[in-house]
C-alpha cells in the first residue's frame, strides 16, 4: 500500500454526491499521492465509497474499472448513468464535476441532522476504528469465538456501548475489539454473553430462546486473546446491566 492518508481518501469520497464527478488528479494530490496510486488502491480495498465518482483528465472513464464490491456488478458507465452524470464524446459534463475544494468543505463540515440520520459520522469512526485494530489485513480472528474470517464480517465492536462513553472514549481502541457479524457482535451487544475477569467469554442474563442459548453455550468458557486491563475494565462495565436507560 502506497503511504498516503488513506482515511482522508475514504472521507473525501464520500463526500463525492450523487450526480458529481471528481478527478483522480485532483483526488491524489488532496491525499497525498499520484494518481496511480489511487488506481491501485481502489483495486485493493473494500471500504472506498463510489469510486466510480472518480474519472481521468477531463472526465473520461478508467479503461480497468474494478469496483471491489460483493454484489455491485455495474460498469462504471452504468453506475454513472443511475447517478445522472451525462457524457458528451466519451467525457462527462464538466458542469457536473466536483473540485477538491468544494469536497473538503463538506467532509470537514461540522455534522447536521441530516448526517446524524445517515449515520456517516458513526461509519466514520467505525472505519479508523477498524483500521486501527485490523490494518491492512485481508483476514482476521474474532475476539470472542476466534474464527479467522475475512475482515468484511468482522466489525470494532464496542464493550461499553456507545451512548455510554464519551467521544474520545469512542475513538480509543482499547474501548472496542474485533467481533464477526456471523453471531457474536449481536449476542454481545444485546447482553447474551460478556467477558469476565478471567477472561473468558460467559453467558449473561437469560437466552430469550432455545437457538440463542444453543449459541451462546457454543462460546461460553473461550479464553479470549490478550486481555489488555484497558479492556477488562471495560469488559466489567459491559456486565453491569445499563441502569440509565
Ligand atoms: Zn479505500
Ligand atoms: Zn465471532
Amino acid at each position: 500500500m502506497p503511504a498516503f492518508d488513506v482515511d482522508r481518501l475514504h472521507d473525501l469520497l464520500d463526500a463525492v454526491p450523487v450526480g458529481r464527478w471528481v478527478r483522480y488528479a485532483d483526488l491524489a494530490s488532496a491525499v497525498g499521492t499520484a494518481g496511480q496510486g489511487l488506481g491501485s488502491h481502489f483495486k485493493a480495498c473494500t471500504e472506498c465509497e463510489h469510486v466510480w465518482r472518480v474519472l481521468h483528465g477531463q472526465g473520461r472513464l478508467s479503461s480497468d474499472f474494478v469496483r471491489n464490491h460483493p454484489t455491485d456488478r455495474r460498469t462504471q458507465l452504468e453506475a454513472l448513468a443511475d447517478d445522472g452524470i451525462r457524457f458528451r464524446d466519451g467525457l462527462a459534463d464538466p458542469s457536473q464535476q466536483i473540485s477538491v475544494a468544494e469536497l473538503v468543505a463538506v467532509a470537514d463540515r461540522e455534522p447536521d441532522p441530516t448526517d446524524l440520520l445517515r449515520m456517516t459520522p458513526v461509519r466514520r469512526e467505525q472505519r479508523r476504528l477498524r483500521r486501527q485494530l485490523l490494518g491492512d489485513a485481508t483476514d482476521a480472528a474474532c475476539f470472542l469465538c476466534g474464527r479467522v474470517l475475512p475482515v468484511e464480517l468482522l466489525v470494532a465492536a464496542h464493550i461499553v456501548p456507545r451512548h455510554r462513553v464519551d467521544e474520545a472514549q469512542r475513538r480509543d481502541p482499547e474501548a472496542v475489539f474485533p467481533a464477526c457479524v456471523l453471531g457474536c457482535d449481536a449476542l454481545f451487544e444485546l447482553g447474551y454473553i460478556g467477558v469476565d475477569e478471567a477472561g473468558r467469554v460467559t453467558r449473561l442474563g437469560t437466552a430469550p430462546s432455545a437457538a440463542v442459548a444453543v449459541a451462546v453455550d457454543a462460546l461460553h468458557g473461550r479464553e479470549v486473546p490478550g486481555l489488555t486491563p484497558g479492556r477488562a475494565r471495560r469488559f466489567a462495565e459491559h456486565r453491569t446491566p445499563d441502569d440509565t436507560h
